[in-house]
């Protein structure tokens, strides 16, 4: 039986928006329920393989005692499992899978064997290590580990509707509250997501205390002396109220927010949600990737200074990605503001999704907007955050799409789906959304039921769209306001049909002078999918000798071997002829032998699926002498 989960149960006034459940947005056909469905048939059996035979659930049962044997891995590793377990949870809530299902309440099983009787759950620091428990805050991940436990025993109460794991994370919860308080030790963790998932507790149980104590960890930032570190790399250099700008390692920063806005949302502390918006700023106004992707630096896995972007050496961790996705939904929910659900968006089909192979069996870890053919995809990695967390995301996915308010629904991104929500105010909305977005730009959505009351029903423009149009009947709206939802308000009855056309040209975008390493170059998107070139596609050619002929027109064409991407951009660029291996690395400038070649850009999320070889996202523009 399936039940109604909801992504985070916002009641307070603090949000404008407030999250639907998983199973009120049903995918149907498209690029969505496809994909989804890969995750669930390989990529959710791969990972617990994975975790298996990495011994990170082997872990748990050493430490209830049911095995002898080492530690296997880092003391990180449990939450690896857990953030499994959180994606298994919400498949489960909306396609069941006795198979499954079985891997997963074997695996809860396991970790609740493995819970101390003081609460007390990780399974690093057992036996021998016992006595270290607590002693290194700012660099043992205890607290991280536990945040992640009781977000997915959050997930998987309300799948399941069973308490097991849920009364492990509140009894671990309770551990926390006990032993780190203004009336007991000051502490926070080094890496930040406790603070978020006790909020997520707190709305759960609807228990103060955890709210308390996530204000509390968050006030721990940045005091004198410090508890994690002091440095710019914990974010622990300024009390949060006072961070304006995204510095630091970027997981941990996106995370970090993400319980600013929370918080600020549940207790309507504007100190929190002041911060929470200037960090989006300048982490999304400055110093983001065209993909969506945070974190410039290799160094410390951290956000660089302002404009320093460069494609090559790019960090851009997946698991950055996604907790940008997660800051700007919150921001979402809590302004209705269409430029949230817009860095939503970009970050999904760029940053995030390129993170999975198209088998649904490899990931990356780091993303670079360019490279000479060495950077693939891995089935693990010894530090495996990015696998589990984009599959959670993907399995919470049809909840991001949709929220409602007062006599509102809102559509913040098109997926064919049947939809299916309870607007407050008004009452049942039902209906269908057909669409072949991301790779066209015209959206079907047939009302099959209405409240008998006026509601408004919220389509959101992209800033790309110019040109769209908005039907409603003989009703039509031309040219309407992009980078904003366009509303319609009006008694809906079963049978109106509302057809949204967003214009998908292909842009040429430039990035700001002060980006050194694209002067003088432009990337290529369509709708919101960021291309790239890549080696496979131009045998015989240097890749870093193409440009693009910003004169020239791009067409849509189709393309083998990409497994459910059957889209690439066609058009006539330019190839340098002195790239080759004998040319000198510098010389006077002279005029070039420009030579016309065909290029061919495929989505950047599909890139090195086929054949090793380079790939540029942003490619010079020719010059003509
Ligand atoms: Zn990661």
């Amino acid at each position: 039986m399936t039940r109604t989960v909801v992504l985070e149960s916002s009641l307070t006034p603090g949000a404008r928006l407030l999250p639907v459940a998983l199973d009120a947005v049903r995918l149907r056909g498209g690029f969505w329920e496809a994909r989804l469905d890969l995750v669930r048939q390989v990529t959710l059996r791969q990972q617990h393989d994975q975790l298996e035979a990495t011994g990170r659930i082997a872990n748990f049962h050493r430490a209830s005692g049911a095995i002898g044997g080492d530690f296997n891995g880092r003391y990180y590793n449990d939450s690896d499992v857990y953030k499994w377990v959180e994606a298994v949870s919400f498949s489960l809530a909306t396609h069941p899978d006795a198979e499954l299902e079985h891997r997963l309440e074997s695996v809860v099983s396991a970790i609740a064997s493995a819970q101390q009787a003081d609460g007390y759950l990780n399974t690093y620091f057992m036996f021998d290590l016992a006595s270290d428990r607590w002693a290194d805050l700012t660099n043992k991940h205890e607290m991280y580990c536990a945040g992640h436990l009781i977000q997915a025993a959050i997930a998987h109460h309300r799948a399941s509707g069973r308490r097991t794991l849920l009364n492990v994370a509140i009894r671990l919860a309770d551990h926390i509250c006990t032993m780190f308080s203004p009336t007991a030790r000051r502490g926070t963790d080094g890496h930040q997501e406790i603070e978020l998932a006790m909020v997520e507790l707190f709305r759960e149980t609807r228990d103060r205390r955890y709210l308390d104590e996530a204000v509390f960890l968050l006030e721990m930032r940045g005091q004198q002396p410090p508890v994690v570190g002091g440095s710019p790399y914990h974010q622990d250099h300024l009390p949060v109220r006072e961070q304006a700008e995204a510095v630091g390692h970027a997981v941990r920063l996106t995370y970090l927010a993400c319980a600013l806005a929370d918080v600020s949302m549940e207790t309507g502390d504007k100190g929190f949600g002041g911060a929470a918006h200037a960090l989006w700023q300048s982490a999304f106004e400055r110093k983001a990737y065209v993909t969506g992707g945070l974190g410039a630096r290799w160094q410390g896995e951290a956000f660089g200074e302002d404009y320093e972007l460069p494609n090559d050496t790019a960090y851009a961790e997946t698991c950055a990605a996604i907790g940008g996705f997660m800051w700007s939904w919150r921001l979402l929910i809590g302004t209705g503001e269409a430029r949230f659900a817009e860095a939503m968006e970009t970050a999904l089909y760029n940053g995030i999704l390129a993170g999975l192979s198209l088998d649904g069996e490899t990931y990356f870890y780091q993303n670079p907007l360019s490279d000479r053919g060495r950077h693939r995809r891995q089935p693990w990695f010894g530090t495996a955050c990015c696998p589990p967390n984009i599959a959670r995301l993907l399995m919470s996915l049809p909840g991001y799409l949709v929220s409602v308010a007062d006599r509102a629904v809102y559509l913040h991104t098109y997926a064919s789906a049947l939809i299916d929500v309870l607007v407050p105010g008004a009452g049942r909305f039902q209906c269908a959304v057909e669409t072949a977005y991301p790779w066209d730009g015209t959206v079907t959505i047939d009302v099959l039921d209405a409240p008998d009351v006026p509601a408004t029903l919220h389509l959101r423009i992209p800033s790309w769209a110019e040109g769209a149009s908005v039907a409603i009947g003989p009703q039509v709206s031309e040219d309407v306001p992009v980078g904003a939802y366009w509303p319609l308000t009006r008694r809906f009855a079963s049978g109106d049909r509302i057809v949204l056309d967003l214009p998908m040209s292909t842009r040429l975008i430039e990035a700001h002078p002060r980006v050194a390493s694209n002067a003088g170059r432009v990337a290529l998107m369509r709708g919101p999918v960021v291309h790239c070139v890549e080696a496979t596609d131009h045998p015989g050619t240097e890749l870093a000798a193409l440009a693009i002929d910003p004169r020239a027109g791009w067409e849509v064409k189709s393309l083998e071997g990409l497994p459910g991407c059957p889209h690439a951009l066609g058009g006539v660029g330019s190839m340098r002829g002195d790239a080759g291996p004998t040319a000198p690395v510098h010389r006077t400038r002279a005029p070039k032998d420009w030579r016309a070649v065909m290029l061919t850009a495929v989505p950047y999320f599909a890139w090195a699926n086929r054949d090793p070889g380079a790939m540029a996202v942003w490619l010079p523009v020719m010059q003509p002498d």
